[in-house]
């Protein structure tokens, strides 16, 4: 998994996101916060990277065509139809390792990423 400090304006962009999707689709972030800053930030590098926040959660031979086919964007398919996330980054209320806040403190997920 990722695990570097990246911080960019694709970060501030992939959070900002995450919280207004969180709240769009009635789902929560981890409860254990090193989950969501793991995936914020994987998403923000394949963003800046590839130009599109492919899942960071998964293998891909090649990121470039996966990026065109467009199924691994974020919000990927499966959530899109689904609600499924398994990078556990939008969890339904009542899922195991879901918390209880659709709002994500940037200074910590910072830190978590360091
Ligand atoms: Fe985004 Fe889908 Fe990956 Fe969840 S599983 S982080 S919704 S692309």
């Amino acid at each position: 998994m990722l695990n570097s400090n990246y911080i960019s304006s694709s970060f501030d962009a992939m959070l900002k996101f995450s919280e207004a999707y969180a709240k769009r689709t009635g789902t929560f972030f981890c409860i254990d916060p090193s989950v969501t800053a793991v995936v914020i930030e994987g998403l923000a590098k394949h963003k800046d990277v590839h130009g599109a926040p492919l899942c960071p959660c998964r293998h891909y031979d090649d990121k470039k065509l996966e990026v065109s086919n467009a199924y691994w964007n974020c919000p990927c398919v499966p959530m899109r139809e689904r609600r499924e996330c398994h990078c556990m980054l939008f969890l339904p209320q009542g899922n195991d390792f879901a918390g209880n806040s659709q709002i994500l403190d940037i200074k910590l997920l910072i830190k978590l990423n360091q």
